[in-house]
C-alpha cells in the first residue's frame, strides 16, 4: 500500500504544530492522503457479503437464459389472437417450469405453460389462466382483450450475456449475491479487507473484570471501538491498554504499524500533562495534529505511522464514536472500495429550541421519529456532554448543526443524519 504525504490547509486558528480545520477540510484531506487496498482472495459466494468485488463482473450468460412465461396460463401464437369477440383454442399439450416442448401451435391451438417455463416454440405471447374460460375436453376460450407479447420474460432482459453486472469496488449487498448466484458464480474475487489494529491509552483504564480503584475508569472506548470496526466488516487486531508511559506507547505505536493498514488509538492527544503520545508520534511517523472545529471530539490525529495510516482519536468515550462515524469509517470504506461513501441526510422538524454558537459544526446525539402528522420530527437524546455515553446509546441519529448556525427554533426543519436505515 503506497501512502501520499498529508498535506492540510492551515487556517487562521493555526498555532504551532497544530492545525485547526473545519469537518469538511479534515475529510477532504483524510480521503487525499488514503490509497487502496489492492490484495485480492478468492471467497466462497456464501461468504461475500460486505465484501468488495476485485474485478468487474461480466454476466457469462443471458438472464433469464431462455425466454420464458411470468404467469400461469397459455401460451399462443401472437398472430393468431382474437382481435374481436371470443375464439376458441384447442390445447396441445402441457410445459412446466423447468421441462420444455418442441410441440409448436397451429391455428386455433394453445400450450398449457407455467411460470418459468419456456416458450413453445412459435409462441410469443402467455393469458394468464384468470383470463381463460376453461370447456373442458382440453378446449378453452378467449377474448380480444390480449396484446402480443404480453406476460413473457425475454432471455437477457434482465441481464445479457457479456454485460457489466457490477463494476469492481463494489460492497455486495443481499441482493448482489442472488445476482452473482443467478450467473452461476459459486467463488468470487475480492479485495482483502482493511486489517485494525487499536488500542486505548491511559493510566486510569482498568479492563474488565478487574477492580476499579478511585480515579479509575473501565476501558470502554476498546469495546465501542470493537463494535464499530465489526460494523465496518474489517479485520481487528485489539492491542489492549497502553499505559501513559514513553517506551510503553513507542513500543505499542511501532507493533501496531508493523501489523495494520490502520492503527486507532483513543486518548492522550490533547494537551493534558500524561499527554505524550503527541511527542511520541511526530518521531515515528509523518502526522497532522488537528484540531476541529466541532464538538464534541475536537482533537485527531491523522497521518502515517510506518506504513499504516494513523487516527488518534480523542478519549472522550462519545468523541470517539463521532469521530469514528464522521472520519475512520469513510476512510476505511475508501481503503477497502476505492469509494468515499455519502453519508444519508435526511430533514426533520425540531421539537425543541437548541442552543448553539456561531463558529464550530456541531452534531448534537438525537432521536429521530415519525409524529402523528406522518413527518419526521427530532430532538436530543438527552445530556450533550462529550463522556456521557448513554445520550449516544439512545439516540438513533446525529442532528447536523453547521458552523454558521447561531441556534435553532422549535419548529424549524433540521438536517439529520441516521445511524441506520430504521428508527
Ligand atoms: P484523554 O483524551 O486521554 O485526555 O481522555 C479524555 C477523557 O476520556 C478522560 O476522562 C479519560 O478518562 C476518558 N477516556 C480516555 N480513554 C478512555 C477509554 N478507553 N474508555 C473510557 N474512557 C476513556
Ligand atoms: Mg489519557
Amino acid at each position: 500500500m503506497s501512502i501520499v504525504e498529508v498535506s492540510t490547509q492551515p487556517s487562521c486558528a493555526d498555532a504551532g504544530d497544530s492545525q485547526s480545520l473545519s469537518v469538511e477540510q479534515a475529510r477532504r484531506a483524510i480521503r487525499k492522503a488514503l490509497d487502496q487496498i489492492t490484495d485480492r482472495q478468492m471467497v466462497p459466494i456464501r461468504d461475500a457479503l460486505g465484501r468488495v468485488l476485485a474485478d468487474d463482473c461480466i454476466s457469462p450468460i443471458d438472464v433469464p437464459s431462455h425466454t420464458n412465461s411470468a404467469m400461469d396460463g397459455y401460451a399462443f401464437v401472437g398472430a393468431d389472437l382474437p382481435t374481436e369477440g371470443v375464439r376458441e383454442y384447442a390445447v396441445v399439450a402441457t410445459v412446466l417450469a423447468g421441462q420444455s416442448t418442441d410441440v409448436g401451435c397451429k391455428p386455433n391451438e394453445c400450450i398449457r405453460i407455467m411460470t418459468g417455463a419456456p416458450m413453445p416454440p412459435g409462441t410469443d405471447t402467455v393469458v394468464m389462466q384468470e383470463q381463460v374460460e376453461s370447456l373442458g375436453n382440453g378446449r378453452i376460450r378467449i377474448d380480444a382483450r390480449h396484446r402480443v407479447g404480453q406476460n413473457v420474460r425475454q432471455a437477457g432482459e434482465d441481464i445479457a450475456q457479456g454485460a457489466c453486472v457490477f463494476q469492481q469496488g463494489r460492497y455486495l449487498r443481499a441482493a448482489d449475491i442472488g445476482v452473482l448466484a443467478s450467473l452461476g458464480f459459486a467463488e468470487l474475487k475480492v479485495r482483502r479487507r482493511p486489517r485494525v489494529a487499536f488500542f486505548s491509552t491511559g493510566d486510569e483504564l482498568r479492563s474488565i473484570g478487574d477492580p476499579l480503584g478511585k480515579g479509575d475508569v473501565y476501558d470502554s472506548n476498546r469495546y465501542s471501538l470493537f463494535s464499530l470496526l465489526t460494523e465496518t466488516g474489517v479485520e481487528i487486531i485489539d492491542l489492549g491498554v497502553v499505559r501513559d508511559d514513553r517506551q510503553a506507547l513507542a513500543d505499542a505505536f511501532k507493533r501496531a504499524s508493523s501489523m495494520a493498514d490502520v492503527v486507532i488509538t483513543s486518548g492522550g492527544v490533547s494537551v493534558g500533562a500524561a499527554d505524550y503520545t503527541k511527542d511520541i508520534l511526530k518521531g515515528l511517523g509523518s502526522l497532522s495534529f488537528w484540531t476541529i472545529a466541532m464538538k464534541p471530539g475536537r482533537p485527531l490525529t491523522f497521518g502515517r505511522l510506518g506504513d499504516a495510516m494513523f487516527f488518534g482519536l480523542p478519549g472522550n468515550p462519545v468523541a470517539v464514536m463521532l469521530t469514528f462515524h464522521q472520519f475512520v469509517q469513510p476512510a476505511l470504506r475508501y481503503l477497502a472500495s476505492g469509494n468515499w461513501p455519502q453519508t444519508l441526510v435526511v430533514e426533520a422538524r425540531a421539537r425543541t429550541a437548541l442552543k448553539k454558537k456561531p463558529g464550530r459544526f456541531e452534531f448534537v446525539r438525537g432521536i429521530l421519529e415519525y409524529g402523528e402528522d406522518g413527518r419526521l420530527t427530532v430532538g436530543p437524546s438527552g445530556k450533550q456532554g462529550s463522556g456521557i455515553l448513554t445520550s449516544m446509546s439512545r439516540a438513533n441519529c446525529y442532528i447536523l448543526l453547521d458552523e454558521a448556525c447561531a441556534g435553532v427554533a422549535e419548529g424549524e426543519t433540521l438536517r439529520v443524519q441516521p445511524f441506520s436505515t430504521t428508527i
